[in-house]
């Protein structure tokens, strides 16, 4: 199998060009998460809430997601 060797910046930017602009949220501190029905919403520190389908926690060893949803 083939090893391919890059720049993790560079990586990042390969991936952000192939979804598309406005999709990657940066400075956005989840500090909660509701559920409701079959949607849920994030709740940021700036205040805003963001509804979705699907929640992934992927915000490391001290997520905040699994904490919300126990
Ligand atoms: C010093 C050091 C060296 C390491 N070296 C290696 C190595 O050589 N090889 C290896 O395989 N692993 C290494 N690791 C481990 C590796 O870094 C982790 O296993 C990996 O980064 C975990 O990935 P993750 O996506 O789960 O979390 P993270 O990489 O921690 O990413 C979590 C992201 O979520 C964001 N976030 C956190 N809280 C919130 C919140 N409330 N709202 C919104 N966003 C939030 C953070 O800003 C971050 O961008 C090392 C770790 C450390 C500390």
């Amino acid at each position: 199998m083939p090893t391919v060797a890059l720049h993790r910046a560079r990586l990042h930017t390969l991936l952000l060009e192939a979804i598309g602009d406005r999709v990657v949220r940066t400075n956005q501190r989840v500090v909660g998460c509701e559920q409701h029905q079959e949607k849920v919403t994030a709740v940021c520190a700036s205040g805003e809430r963001i509804e979705a389908d699907l929640l992934v926690g992927a915000d490391g060893l001290r997520s905040t997601v699994p904490r919300a949803v126990d």
